[in-house]
């Protein structure tokens, strides 16, 4: 092997790494994708920053990911698209392999040495869900290295998250390991100067969540369809808005638990009788009748939420405040966007929805750090131990 760039591992910075040969990289390429084109390429630009580097030390890269949840082949979960547009961002073709079996990439590697390619869904084949140790093996057969670089797919018990490293010389990739930096910052931040603010539709996602961190914030701000739940346990008529029943009850302890303070509720709404109707804006609840769905934060309650978040000095949000997807529901999910984008706080931002926010309304390099993790950042913020992360030492280039 030639010596060529130095690679050092964190764990043991004394021990450097010359050249990393056939590398995998497991990265969350799980984007949504409709008729071949890929919707919100977010995580793939995140998944190919340090390219560069990496071909300085390597024979060859190729990437693997799962995409949704197939019942064997689907078509449409196919990773072609995927390839397509790395294409694009590379600048480079990125060859895509249909078949993850090692005999075919083998010869690809073999004849193209030099390339970047791309695995098909992982997911096709049923040993990866099942953690299965001979499809572990197969799939790192042809291959020197293995990067685990997928934050948003590091909750699961699956083979390319904890067996298929077992056979190659592995290390936990620079993406995941920012994304593990970030939020260890929201783990243990001083409370005088954090605020959370939470949205979204559902409230059963964000409790264990809350429980764990409340504790350690100063404010709690939560708006978006799970504010309802709250809003009910405190015995506000919310009309036909969102609720959860089975979960009013942890909602009245969560709020019990702060004695009223920490938790800053909506005052105030954008309504409406259906969600392909029009709004009716800033509506406080004792104007709700029985019909009334509450689908977007008030012009009161957007100035309060901002008042405590421009007190903050690290805020982390997830979680849209309103059905931000309609435009006559959006306004507050816009203002609390911009509202962040433009504060000095440290932000960090965490779920899907809340990154296509930024996306539609302002731009994510106007936030400290905007998290690809989706699910596995929440179980992160949860306090679990997720079976991916840091079980490898990290790859620093
Ligand atoms: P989540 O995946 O739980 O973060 O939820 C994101 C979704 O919540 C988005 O698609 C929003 O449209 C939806 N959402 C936000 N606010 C509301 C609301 N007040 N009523 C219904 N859905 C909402």
């Amino acid at each position: 092997m030639t010596s060529q760039n130095k690679v050092k591992r964190l764990l043991a910075p004394e021990d450097e790494l010359d050249w990393l040969g056939n590398v995998l990289i497991r990265s969350d390429l799980n984007v949504p994708i409709s008729n071949g084109n890929v919707l919100d390429n977010f995580r793939i630009k995140k998944s190919i920053e340090y390219i560069e580097d990496l071909q300085n030390i390597s024979t060859s890269i190729t990437f693997t990911s799962h995409l949704g949840r197939p019942a064997g082949f689907e078509n449409s979960l196919s990773l072609k698209p995927i390839s397509d547009e790395m294409s694009k961002l590379l600048n480079q073709d990125v060859v895509f392999i249909k078949n993850n079996l090692d005999k075919e990439i083998i010869n690809i590697l073999k004849t193209k040495k030099k390339g970047i390619f791309l695995l098909e869904n992982l997911r096709f084949n049923e040993g990866e869900i099942n953690n299965d140790e001979k499809f572990a093996k197969g799939v790192a057969k042809p291959f020197d290295t293995y990067i685990l670089d997928a934050f948003g797919a590091c909750h699961r018990e699956h083979a390319s998250i904890v067996k298929i490293g077992n056979h190659l010389n592995s290390f936990q990739g620079p993406l995941m390991s920012k994304e593990i930096e970030e939020l260890d910052k929201v783990l243990n931040v001083s409370n005088e100067d954090f605020t959370i603010i939470l949205g979204g539709a559902k409230v059963s996602d964000k409790l264990a969540l809350i429980k764990n961190l409340l504790p350690r914030v100063n404010s709690l701000l939560i708006g978006g369809g799970m504010c309802f739940t709250f809003l009910k346990a405190l015995g506000h008529n919310i009309g036909n808005s969102l609720c959860e029943e089975e979960f009013i009850e942890s909602a009245k302890e969560i709020l019990d638990s702060t004695d009223g303070k920490k938790i800053t509720l909506p005052v105030d709404f954008g309504v409406t009788k259906a969600i392909e109707s029009h709004a009716r804006n800033n509506i406080e609840l004792s104007q709700f009748s029985d019909d009334d769905i509450g689908v977007d934060i008030g012009k009161e309650t957007i100035k309060k939420f901002q008042e405590i978040l421009s007190k903050s000095k690290t805020i982390f949000w997830n979680g849209p405040m309103g059905v931000f997807e309609v435009d006559e529901f959006s306004h507050g999910t816009k203002e609390i966007t911009n509202a962040i984008a433009e504060m000095e706080a440290y932000s960090i931002v965490g779920g899907g929805d809340s990154v296509n926010a930024i996306n539609k309304f302002s731009s994510t390099d106007k936030f400290n750090h905007v998290s690809t993790g989706g699910g596995a950042s929440l179980e992160y913020l949860e306090g679990k131990s997720l079976p991916g992360v840091n079980i490898y030492n990290q790859l620093i280039i």
